[in-house]
């Protein structure tokens, strides 16, 4: 049975990284695999993901009708896998048909994202992510202040850790990934 993935984690937890890897390891063996990204993520340019290590893929974006899309291309020519890149701005609803794909087409997805915002409170997409997927899988990083696992990821203006503002605000070098006594302490919740 195809599954719907999620695999999660804090900012430079390498997810770009994984997921270009993995369309890599598909393609070479002949397998088509297709990539997707959110309309909301301009960082990387138009429709491209980029890993820090210097990788590229290029990606269309989630449309309301990503499951016709998938479909339409399935017909064309057997797809083994979908990759979904900052799956945490999706909607419940694209989720909703993101999950229609393993279930009506038996093609896997593979979600990457964010579980949690830098007030530490779970992205929708992320959300609805952990309700439904069947396979949750953690890509681990380490704080940035310490030595241990980082769980948060902490919003930097100027160097300064602040927890408020917009949720969405695109652009690594403001985002840190921290440890929870860290992000409490250098914001001075205790
Ligand atoms: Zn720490």
């Amino acid at each position: 049975m195809a599954k719907l993935y999620y695999r999660y984690g804090t900012m430079q937890s390498n997810k770009s990284n994984q997921i270009i890897t993995t369309h890599h390891q598909y393609t070479t063996q002949g397998k088509r695999c297709l990539a997707y990204t959110t309309p909301i993520d301009s960082r990387s340019g138009h429709k491209k993901i980029k890993s820090r290590v210097g990788l590229e893929l290029d990606a269309e974006y989630i449309t309301d009708d990503i499951f016709v899309r998938v479909k339409q291309e399935h017909d064309k020519e057997k797809v083994y896998a979908v990759l979904v890149d900052e799956a945490q701005f999706l909607s419940k609803k694209d989720i909703h048909n993101l999950s229609d794909i393993p279930d009506l087409l038996g093609i896997p997805v593979i979600a990457f994202g964010l579980k949690t915002d830098f007030r530490n409170e779970l992205f929708e997409g992320s959300r609805v992510l952990l309700e439904l997927a069947d396979a949750i899988d953690e890509l681990k990083t380490v704080c940035q202040y310490c030595n241990k696992k980082a769980t948060l990821n902490m919003r930097l203006r100027n160097g300064v850790p602040i927890n408020v503002g917009e949720s969405i605000q695109i652009g690594d070098e403001e985002y840190v990934p921290v440890c929870r006594k860290c992000y409490k302490e250098r914001l001075e919740l205790v």
